[in-house]
């Protein structure tokens, strides 16, 4: 049992008074490449991180679950014969819609026992590392086992989503969950959004000698309610004005044309996808024929993308990016839903301390909030530590 294991399962014990029956966890993610792709039917390219969220939870003899945070002070107590997105709010909301989505999906939890639920995690919350995602995937295989059903891994993270698009009511997609479940070490997680089929990429970032800088920018995003919808919106305007389903279907020759049929703001929210998704499969193709030190280009392609056509950045993160790129990384980029959040650099691992300082000095040097800087590793999906 590692110090975390332990220390989840005594906190267990103190709120609740006896040993939890398991202990359950889930990583957060970073998203290397594929931005705003998941909810139009793209592809994205993220991998699960050395983060996790732990739920310690103990089988109760009857209908309800208590829910407890360390994140959080106070108890939070729901009944599996009421549950329902109306009645839910708060943290709880993405632990008690796991449950609800459930039911929803045709899961027959009429006999399942109520529970105790503590959470513990050292997940940055709301800092585009999905948090959010981390909490539903230990909720969700936590459940799996305790009640014996029968959900894969990729039923799982279709689960946590629509518990954050319908409990919680963020409209993200399968992104963070895809990720949080089905992380691999040294690996990303290649996903089609329309097809759902996953594939782990090869990183070899270790035998490269790279490392990873996530750089929280500490500028607080709101998926629920702030621009994210909006460009929800937008893609979904386009992709109605050209005439298709998702902007999956169209590709860089329909650009021309896209120009034409849309006003210039929506064009643009169209280009960032389509160009997006491209840069998603050449990262794919360029990992496997010239490994990660060649991907550079397109992180940073993908960065001013966002900055420029999707406008999801923020002036800390494009300051942290291009100071990143100029003190040696590889190449960087924003990660995440936007509007804050962070970003990451692709380092060599050598030069990982000095490229922090020189983030860090930029943004002091310019007048603006600094970012706190740590390295992640791509870890392990969700899974049962005890
Ligand atoms: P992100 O996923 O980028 O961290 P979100 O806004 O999507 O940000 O999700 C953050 C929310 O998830 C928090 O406000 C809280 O409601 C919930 N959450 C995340 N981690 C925890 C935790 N350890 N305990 C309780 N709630 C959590
Ligand atoms: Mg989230």
């Amino acid at each position: 049992m590692t110090d975390r294991v332990a220390a989840v399962t005594a906190a267990f014990e103190a709120a609740y008074g006896r040993l939890p029956t398991g202990v359950w966890s889930a990583p957060g993610r970073v998203n290397l490449i594929g931005e705003h792709t998941d909810y139009n039917n793209g592809y994205v390219l993220p991998f699960a991180i050395n983060r996790r969220t732990w739920a310690a939870v103990g089988m109760r003899e009857d209908r309800t679950v208590r829910l407890r945070s360390t994140f959080a002070d106070g108890e939070t107590t729901a009944s599996l014969d009421a549950l329902s997105p109306d009645a839910m709010g708060g943290w709880s909301a993405y632990v008690l819609g796991v449950a609800w989505a459930m039911a929803d999906a045709g899961i027959d939890l009429g006999e399942a026992s109520g529970l105790d639920i503590l959470i513990d995690s050292d997940v940055p919350v709301g800092a585009g590392l999905s948090s959010s995602a981390a909490l539903e995937c230990a909720a969700g295989v936590a459940f799996t086992e305790l009640w014996t059903l029968d959900l894969d891994k990729i039923a799982l993270a279709r689960i946590g989503r629509v518990a954050e698009n319908k409990a919680v009511g963020a409209p993200t997609g399968l992104l963070d969950q895809a990720a949080s479940m089905l992380g691999e070490e040294d690996h990303a997680v290649f996903l089609d959004c329309d097809t759902e089929a996953a594939h782990p990429v090869p990183l070899h970032l270790k035998q490269e000698g790279l490392a990873i800088l996530v750089m929280n920018s500490n500028v607080e995003h709101e998926h629920a309610t702030g621009g994210y919808g909006d460009r929800f919106a937008s893609c979904a305007n386009g992709a109605k004005a050209l005439g298709v389903a998702t902007l999956r279907e169209i590709g860089a020759d329909d650009l021309t044309r896209a120009e034409g049929a849309l006003d210039e703001e929506t064009y643009r929210r169209v280009r960032h996808v389509v160009t997006e998704n491209q840069r998603v499969l050449d990262t794919v193709d360029t990992l496997a024929a010239a490994g990660p030190r060649a991907i550079g280009d397109l992180m940073n392609a993908s960065q001013a993308s966002m900055r420029d056509d999707f406008e999801i950045t923020v002036p800390e993160i494009d300051l942290a990016c291009d100071a990143a790129v100029l003190a040696g990384a590889v190449g960087a980029r924003m990660t995440g839903g936007g509007f804050g959040g962070s970003s990451i650099a692709l380092v060599p691992a050598e030069k990982a301390q000095e490229i922090a300082s020189a983030v860090q000095g930029a943004l002091s040097d310019a007048g603006l909030r600094e970012p706190t800087i740590f390295t992640v590793a791509p870890s392990q999906g969700a899974r049962r530590d005890r």
